[in-house]
């Protein structure tokens, strides 16, 4: 498929001008990695793409994310106590998952969200291709680079993340790698 895609580079980085079809995508992408807050999610969708008005529709959207608002009112009941295994430190689980096709970026179609289970602190790594060598190199340079070696990875992935993928982080990072069922 032959698409044209227009950048805003006025600020250093490429921000591809997203077409009206993908926008809802986009947000849902990213906000629902973790389910921040409104203005959290504007700036999430603004470092990474541009459309006019979207400040506006991304804010729009995040509140009336249905996910959110129950969140906000489980907030207010009482947890039951110690169901919840504590994790003590920041970035030692980190929960990875593929989003894509997406509209292409530059040769990049794919991202990889990585999620710390901890602090919730979400990212999007752009991907070329979801070969198992690529996948665990951008995570070793975007994510490992700057966060260090998380003790549990975790995906829900399935079939998408083969266990060769897994072999492969397991083989680059020395980590322990866990399955969930999705
Ligand atoms: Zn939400």
């Amino acid at each position: 498929m032959d698409t044209e895609l227009f950048c805003d580079v006025s600020t250093g980085r490429c921000h591809p001008f997203v077409p009206k079809k993908f926008r809802r995508r986009i947000f849902e992408t990213l906000h629902n990695l973790s389910h921040p807050g409104v203005k959290a999610t504007v700036k999430l969708v603004g470092d990474r793409f541009l459309w006019s008005g979207y400040k506006r529709q991304v804010a729009e959207w995040s509140r009336c994310c249905v996910s959110c608002q129950r969140g906000k009112i489980q907030r207010h009941m009482v947890s039951p106590f110690g169901t919840y295994p504590v994790l003590r430190h920041r970035f030692d689980h980190v929960h990875i998952d593929l989003v894509g096709a997406l509209p292409p970026s530059r040769g990049y179609t794919y991202a990889l969200t990585c999620v710390d289970r901890f602090s919730r602190w979400p990212e999007a790594i752009p991907l070329k291709d979801i070969k198992a060598e690529t996948v665990a190199f951008e995570f070793y340079a975007n994510w490992i680079a700057r966060f260090g070696v998380p003790d549990r990875l975790t995906s829900d992935q399935g079939r998408q993340f083969e266990s060769r993928l897994f072999r492969e982080f397991a083989r680059l990072l020395g980590v322990k790698v866990v399955h969930t069922t999705p």
